[in-house]
């Protein structure tokens, strides 16, 4: 089935519902103020005080020195969460599948509620006049429809203040031509600097760029990157918030039509995966797969009927996707993630089995003290044979959703190699 997710994000939002609260403001600069003093900031915005140079951040005094009629008022937070629960309940009349991504901003899935684009299209319009109708006749929104969640919103931070963009498989292209690559939500500064380094200047050239180079690059980040803006989804709608996410790739050096190496790379990933979960005390709820071969790429995200931090568990879904969805060419890259995590539960149900990683922490155990991998599973003995000529680095892998998590994890991952003597090589052979 089709994809189709849609992204809505209120224009202007607290400045518009003070407007929108007193038709005296309508139409004129103001500014929401967290504090009624010269110094300190707006918070938000109206258009037209953005018009005149006044935007978020603003100091009150700088904002009335640009504008001497700005009206400022104090924050109202009741006032804003009840009418994005107005909002809210209007989407949700749409799909049971919704993230409420800020007051704001929020993701619904359309997938199975509307036919196809055209039909999400009108969907997004009937929304917005309800918007009108129901909320208030001075809140607008700009809204996106995609295939993946990451597109979705991309459309709609790029449409034009309250307008619809849709973009599609057959349109994306012409709509990233010349885009800059700051626009790409995620894409900041720093690194549009090293996306220049590499000669990218656009996002239609970082939709082009060959994926494995990037992950040479950036790692997980740069698959990441590519996998977001060629229409690859990575973590689905995120009901009811978003989570932390981790995640490990690797770049084939050895191409191979031996799917047993591939599946011991997958075998690898996952186990990195699935210790990171551990240590982190950590369950998934969906895993996804992307990998790239020769002739193309593909992958696919599911979710778990019980939430898992089991490596083999992680391996035998990798594995089912990859066996569905590789139809041709050499494989030359894996990525593997986990979303949707939660912190391990040991109450359990009355009737199952408390889960609580006994064999699993103890081989992670055994490895953190004598080095990676002394204990492992079967399917990674394949993996020692071709050791000399893929050296699998993993340097470069990160968790790509929390800094701070990045941190913790970083130093365990450096210089982490395979090293299985010549001995298991021959019995693997035999
Ligand atoms: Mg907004």
């Amino acid at each position: 089935m089709q994809r189709i997710i849609l992204h809505l994000d209120v224009n202007s939002y607290f400045a518009s519902v003070e407007q929108q609260a007193n038709p005296f403001y309508r139409g004129k600069p103001l500014g929401v103020a967290a504090t009624m003093t010269l110094y300190g900031c707006l918070i938000a915005t109206s258009k037209e005080a953005k018009a005149k140079g006044i935007v978020t951040g603003t100091r009150v005094k700088d904002g009335l020195a640009l504008d001497p009629n700005l009206i400022v008022v104090e924050v109202d937070p009741p006032k804003y969460r009840s009418t994005t629960e107005k909002i809210f309940s209007i989407l949700a009349e749409y799909s049971e599948d919704i993230e409420t991504y800020s007051i704001d901003e929020a993701f619904v899935n359309l997938t199975g509620f509307v036919k196809d684009v055209t039909d999400a299209s009108q969907l997004a319009q009937r929304i917005k006049q309800r918007i009108f109708n129901e909320v208030g006749e001075w809140l607008t929104c700009s809204m996106g429809i995609a295939p993946t969640r990451w597109l979705a919103k991309f459309a709609s931070d790029t449409a034009p203040k309250g307008e619809l963009v849709v973009l599609t498989r057959e349109n994306l292209d012409g709509y990233l031509e010349g885009k800059a690559l700051t626009e790409a939500w995620g894409i900041a500064h720093r690194m549009e600097a090293r996306l220049l380094d590499l000669g990218i200047k656009n996002l239609w050239e970082l939709k082009h760029y060959p994926v494995t180079n990037l992950m040479e690059a950036f790692g997980i980040k740069g698959y990441e990157l590519w996998a977001n803006l060629n229409g690859v989804e990575l973590s689905g709608v995120q009901t009811p918030r978003p989570p932390k996410s981790v995640g490990h790739s690797h770049v084939l050096r050895r191409r191979t039509v031996d799917h047993r190496f591939h599946e011991a790379v997958l075998m690898k990933l996952c186990e990195k995966t699935g210790r990171r979960l551990r240590s982190l005390d950590m369950e998934a709820g969906g895993f996804w797969l992307g990998f790239g071969t020769t002739l193309g790429s593909g992958g696919d995200s599911v979710r778990f009927p019980d939430r898992t931090a089991d490596s083999r568990a992680l391996f035998r879904t990798a594995v089912d996707i990859f066996r569905q969805q590789h139809k041709a060419g050499v494989p030359t890259h894996f990525a593997v993630g986990c979303f949707n995590l939660v912190p391990v539960s040991r109450q359990g149900s009355l009737f199952a089995k408390p889960k609580d990683y006994g064999l699993e922490k103890a081989m992670d155990e055994i490895n953190d003290k004598y080095g990676e991998y002394v204990v492992t599973t079967g399917a990674m003995f394949g993996l020692a044979k071709h050791h000399a000529d893929d050296r699998i680095g993993f340097r470069k892998t990160v968790s790509w959703d929390v800094a701070a998590l990045d941190k913790r994890l970083m130093g365990r991952d450096a210089g982490l190699a395979i090293d299985h003597g010549p001995e298991l090589i021959r019995e693997e052979a035999t």
